[in-house]
């Protein structure tokens, strides 16, 4: 059993499998069972060489793909990796991929094409070797193919391990190596068991140890980010009281104390007593060394006259830059003078997995290579500009893992489940141009609206809302008067991946509550409507 090195990489410190990836749409589903199943899996693309891998996986599996391995420009593995000597898994394009180099002839196009549910039947017997494969599984289950391809004939020096209604190569082993395809995805829920044998071939066959988990991560972390560091070094980052910036920076707290300094900028268009709530939260619930710069006024003085939505988020994103960068150095003049360390050599910043996937994701055959973007040019600006170094401590964790990071360090649950926000705030809530007036408006029909849900215990079950205000005014009635107020759009959505997404079905009353409190309480306001689009074709914000 491995134990996690300290100061390395996670791929160097802890037992990972190496997922190479042909373009299926269920390539990441393969890392997050792993994960779940506590073991570190990365994924690169099918065309990543092994030579470049900077560490030894413990096995490698094969994604599925869109592609026919048998036509013009259909995407192949390094062949080293079958002399890395650990064991392999084909799933569906990945088993074709490895019938097709033992001989092209070995994968066809079927006549049958097999979408959903089929029966398999795994063919258990005295070989130790399948049995290891489906090791406490029944010995018939239902799995999920998606597949027009076959294989043909076995490649030579495998067996049939398992049939299924369609297939007689449902899963195939190789007769001396630990080498397997299966035809059909073990990753997707649809697969009953599919777990369990993801779980076999990385425990039971590469013996991975099951030792990921964010406490160890988080020792092996700041090990990493001490070395990276050094005892004198100093850090600097941005941070908007979001879950992936508090959880970085907590994490550097942890790491180099009061070396790190993180900056927020109050840019006029956060939420009601926010900016106080956040200060609070990090500063005194937190430790962290906090400067805090009051440039609301210049924001909203800038936001005056803006209507279109491009030109507001051009203006926030800049002048961000531009008060972060002045700011920052007046904080190196501080922090250099603050005995603490060196001057500041490093920026933070809250890269998660999911951004550096899609810069990886392998695009089609001609394996398009997006360098990564990162948003608001922040990073940019204090790396090339300013010469700092990069420092993304949670660039291996998927969302819920920096959460979970996020309880490890002691960060009280409210924070750690907080919604999204965008960053340029509430500006891309109000329609059109922003004012101080429909900033005041927004802010408390927000805050009516996200009290109640947390009162109605139904926060953690929406993945995002929030209320805008329609600048386009409506007439009403109130007190027998003639009023012409702003209309207030509530919206509310659940979504896994943020890709899609509903509306939330919130009970009648709790909507009828929550429009009484705000034509209540809330000045200007005179009719308050749902947004009930999903997305597509909306999206969830409104600008
Ligand atoms: N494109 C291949 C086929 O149709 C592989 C599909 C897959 O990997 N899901 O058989």
């Amino acid at each position: 059993m491995a134990a996690a090195t300290l100061g390395e990489v996670p791929t160097k410190a802890f037992d990972t499998i190496l997922t190479l990836d042909f373009g299926s749409q269920y390539t990441h589903l393969i890392t997050r069972r792993l994960r779940e199943l506590n073991i570190l899996s990365e994924m690169l693309p099918c065309t990543t060489k092994i030579a470049d891998l900077d560490y030894k996986p413990k096995g490698v599996i094969l994604s599925g793909g869109p592609y026919s391995v048998y036509e013009d420009g259909a995407p192949h593995v390094d062949p080293a990796v079958f002399e890395l000597g650990v064991p392999i898994l084909g799933i569906c394009y990945g088993m074709q991929e490895i019938a097709w180099r033992a001989s092209p002839e070995n994968v066809i196009a079927g006549v049958h094409r097999e979408y959903g549910h089929s029966n398999l039947k795994a063919l258990k017997g005295d070989d130790a070797h399948v049995d290891r494969l489906f090791d406490g599984l029944e010995d018939s289950m239902r799995v999920w193919m998606s597949h027009g391809d076959k294989l043909g004939a076995l490649p030579e020096g495998f067996h049939t391990v398992a049939v299924s209604d369609n297939s007689e190569y449902a899963a195939i082993a190789h007769k001396t190596k630990p080498i397997y395809g299966l035809q059909f995805h073990p990753e997707v829920t649809h697969s009953q068991n599919g777990t369990q044998l993801l779980k076999n071939f990385a425990v039971g066959i590469c013996e991975c140890a099951q030792n990921w988990t964010m406490a160890r991560f988080l020792d092996q972390e700041i090990a990493r980010i001490r070395d990276l560091v050094g005892p004198e070094g100093q850090v600097l980052g941005a941070v908007s009281g979001g879950v992936d910036s508090t959880v970085a920076a907590k994490l550097m707290k942890e790491a180099i104390g009061d070396r790190f300094w993180a900056v927020l900028v109050n840019n006029g268009v956060m939420r009601l007593d926010e900016c106080e709530q956040v200060e609070r939260d990090l500063k005194q619930h937190l430790g962290i060394n906090l400067t805090v710069i009051d440039a609301s006024k210049d924001f909203l003085d800038g936001l005056k006259g803006l209507h279109d939505p491009e030109q507001k988020r051009k203006f926030i994103g800049g002048k961000f830059i531009d008060v972060f960068e002045a700011e920052a150095a007046k904080i190196e003049e501080a922090a250099e003078k603050s005995g603490k360390g060196t001057k500041i050599g490093f920026f933070l910043q809250g890269t998660l997995y999911p951004d550096v996937i899609e810069s990886l994701s392998f695009k089609g055959p001609s394996a398009t290579i997006k360098t990564h973007h990162n948003v608001g040019g922040l990073p940019e600006r204090m790396t090339n500009g300013q010469g700092l170094q990069l420092i993304e401590p949670l660039r291996s964790l998927y969302k819920d893992e920096v959460r979970e990071l996020g309880r490890t360090l002691g960060i009280h649950e409210e924070l750690v489940m907080r919604h999204p926000f965008p960053g340029p705030g509430i500006a891309v809530r109000i329609l059109g141009e922003v004012t101080e007036e429909k900033v005041r408006i927004a802010r408390q029909a927000d805050h009516i609206f996200i009290s109640e849900i947390r009162k109605a215990g139904l926060y953690d079950q929406i993945s995002q809302a929030y209320a805008a205000v329609d600048p386009s005014r409506a007439v009403g009635v109130m007190g027998d008067k003639r009023v012409y107020g702003y209309i207030i759009i509530l919206r509310a959505v659940t979504t896994t991946d943020f890709m899609t997404a509903e509306a939330f079905n919130f009970p009648w009353e709790f909507l009828q509550r929550v429009m009484n409190r705000i034509v209540n309480e809330v000045n200007g306001v005179c009719r308050v409507t749902y947004d009930i689009t999903s997305k597509p074709p909306g999206t969830i914000e409104l600008e």
